[in-house]
């Protein structure tokens, strides 16, 4: 995946993620919005219609909260992810269009001489929870505008069908509100949006090393915190080398600091380029690198480390040592750490530019 198209997903996941999260919250706004108007409807109208009202916005939210239950679910199990999340707006959106349009069919109830009075109420029920939307809506534009125009615009048709002036001058007051909440929200989501771009961004940077781009220490705990109970529950062994450049100082020395930086984003492409997505690639210490490579063997990990020596031997004039070792049941990840790096000390005392491997108990 390109890194834009990556970091697009990436947003859309958080962006979604908090719009599922948000209505959780909401779901109680619009039952006391349905509540509070079916009892006026029950008061001002009829109490038949109000049950039938009520019931109609009950059912057509089901599929919604049961999509929300959904989403929960999948989430976490993992099922949704950056690279799955993106529809799951289309079908937020898909699934408020019926339950928000019977929402605003009150507007249309025989409400008699009572008319003006319910239809206050229900102005108020609306800005109420439109204020709602606004804040449990906002990473996705398109269902706040949703739930604005859906209730809104019949309300105002209505104002202006009935030719009255008290009518009217509520019309008059809604088309107002709706001209500011409709020019207002799409700045405000902008900058909401460029907000959690920023927020994901900085929570890169965190994890980063800002001159290979490798991930650095705080990259590397996040993942062995997930991988070490995984591999020891699924009884699939991960390994770890580290691996560190023979004499670097010396090459710093002949060559310019700078070059001594150019050398080190090279090598550690050559280890992103050798590596498997799933590997993780750590720039350790100054010129020492750690690999952790899931549900790897000690063999596989020395094909890989070998596949690294060509590469590197073929484009750079360095050469480099490797201690490489593999998890198991009896040690913590520290102790690990610890076993490669006497293979990397071993590697040192026999002549460097070579690679020694940990005994597998
Ligand atoms: P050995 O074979 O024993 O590993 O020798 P070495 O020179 O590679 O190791 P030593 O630990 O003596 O020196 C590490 C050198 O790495 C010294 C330091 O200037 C250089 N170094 C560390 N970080 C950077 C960096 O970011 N850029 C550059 N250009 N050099 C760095
Ligand atoms: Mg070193
Ligand atoms: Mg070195």
């Amino acid at each position: 995946m390109k890194k834009e198209e990556e970091e697009n997903s990436e947003l859309d996941f958080e962006r979604i993620s908090v719009l599922y999260a948000n209505t959780n919250v909401g779901y109680f706004g619009i039952a006391a919005g349905v509540l509070f108007f079916g009892y006026m409807i029950h008061e001002l109208a009829a109490p038949n219609i109000a049950y039938l009202w009520m019931l109609i916005v009950g059912i057509t939210y089901i599929p919604r909260v049961m999509l929300s239950i959904f989403f929960a679910k999948k989430i976490q199990s993992r099922e949704i992810t950056h690279h799955n999340v993106k529809p799951w707006e289309s079908y937020f959106f898909l699934n408020s269009i019926i339950p928000f349009l019977c929402f605003s069919s009150a507007v249309f109830i025989p409400f008699g001489e009572n008319e003006f009075t319910a239809l206050l109420f229900y102005t108020v029920i609306v800005m109420a929870l439109i204020s709602g939307s606004i804040l449990s809506y906002s990473t996705s534009l398109k269902v706040t505008l949703l739930f604005i125009n859906v209730t809104m615009l019949p309300l105002i048709a209505i104002t202006f069908w009935i030719q009255e002036s008290l009518f009217n001058a509520l019309g008059l007051v809604l088309i107002i509100a709706y001209g500011l909440l409709t020019s207002l929200i799409p700045r405000q989501n902008k900058l909401l949006i460029e907000n959690i771009a920023l927020r994901i961004e900085n929570g890169h940077q965190s994890l980063t090393d800002p001159l290979t781009k490798l991930g650095n220490r705080r990259r590397l705990y996040l993942l062995i915190e997930n991988l070490v109970p995984s591999s020891l529950r699924r009884k699939d062994p991960f390994s770890i080398v580290i691996l560190d450049i023979d004499h670097f100082k010396k090459f710093n020395d002949k060559n310019g600091h700078s070059a001594g930086d150019d050398l080190l984003i090279k090598v550690s492409n050559i280890l992103v380029e050798c590596s498997r997505d799933q590997d993780l690639a750590v720039r350790y210490g100054g010129e020492e690198f750690l690999l952790v490579l899931p549900s790897t063997s000690l063999e596989k990990a020395t094909i890989l480390v070998e596949r690294i020596q060509d590469s590197i031997k073929e484009s750079t004039p360095i050469t480099f040592r490797a201690g490489i070792a593999t998890h198991n049941d009896k040690m913590n990840f520290e102790q690990l750490l610890e076993k490669a790096d006497q293979c990397l000390y071993a590697a040192k005392t026999s002549g460097r530019n070579r690679f020694v491997l940990a005994d597998t108990d």
